[in-house]
């Protein structure tokens, strides 16, 4: 008498398979790489600079802010004030008119006018190479010292993780939680470090273009096979801009 044939649906053969092995998960990881790559190979930085100095300014203004407005406002804060030594001058009321749109105004100026002092005082103005430096700057953390330290100087730190990486990296099952440290921890154990600078890049261009925030497009992307979340996301209702607001 011939078997009972059974059919194993993807639920039933995750449960037989287990969780996935490390060693699984960073082959998998290399292949997501691979196919971001392949399909954007000039993924780069958004936030328009021209020296280091302008992109740690750029990068702090980039908190809670897209890079789009960030790059609306940064040519007319560098040509007023070129250097670090102009910035750690200025009156801190100019700074924040120029850079109001791109929100928390105050604190960021704050934040721009102290760094660039303490770069004029103890680095005759040139923006540091190593974390430990960057990060003893005000308005400077992880993120902004990796970003830097991986644009400006090709120097693998660590992988930058922002809110796209963060989404990104929970809907492909790369990691679980929203810690941006230990998300970097993680990742960095993923990844092969020549990969630790672009992987960032990649994610975000792709969180911009595909798997958007409030309703990935699963039906178009090129990694919904490698991809424990695809078709799952609930899409997120959208909230009215006056709400988002008042929520501040
Ligand atoms: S398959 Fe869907 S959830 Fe997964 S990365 Fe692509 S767009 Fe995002």
């Amino acid at each position: 008498m011939a078997g009972k044939i059974t059919r194993k649906t993807p639920a039933k053969q995750a449960k037989r398979s287990g969780p996935e092995s490390a060693l699984k998960k960073r082959a998998r990881t290399q292949r997501i790489v691979a196919l971001l790559r392949e399909n954007d190979p000039d993924a780069v930085c958004a936030l328009w600079h021209e020296n280091p100095l302008q992109l740690l300014i750029a990068t702090i203004l980039s908190a809670q802010c897209t890079d789009e407005r960030v790059n609306t406002v940064t040519p007319v804060l560098f040509e007023r004030y070129p250097q670090a030594k102009d910035l750690a001058a200025a009156d801190l009321e100019d700074i924040e008119q120029i850079i109001r749109p791109t929100g928390f105004f105050r604190n960021k100026a704050k934040s721009i006018k102290g760094a660039a002092t303490v770069l004029a005082e103890k680095y005759n103005g040139v923006v540091p190479q190593t974390l430990e430096e960057l990060v003893e700057l005000p308005g400077v953390g992880r993120k902004t010292a990796n970003v830097v330290l991986g644009v400006a100087y090709e120097i693998a730190s660590g992988v930058v993780v922002d809110t796209h990486v963060t989404r990104l990296s929970n809907r492909l099952g790369l990691v679980e939680g929203e810690n941006a440290v230990q998300i970097e921890q993680k990742l960095i154990l993923l990844l092969p470090k020549e990969d630790w600078i672009a992987f960032s890049h990649l994610l975000i261009t792709h969180g911009r273009q595909v798997c958007k925030a409030i309703r990935p497009r699963c039906e178009i992307c090129f990694l919904n096979k490698l991809c424990p979340s695809a078709f799952k996301v609930q899409p997120k209702p959208r909230v009215p801009k006056a709400t988002r607001r008042k929520a501040r």
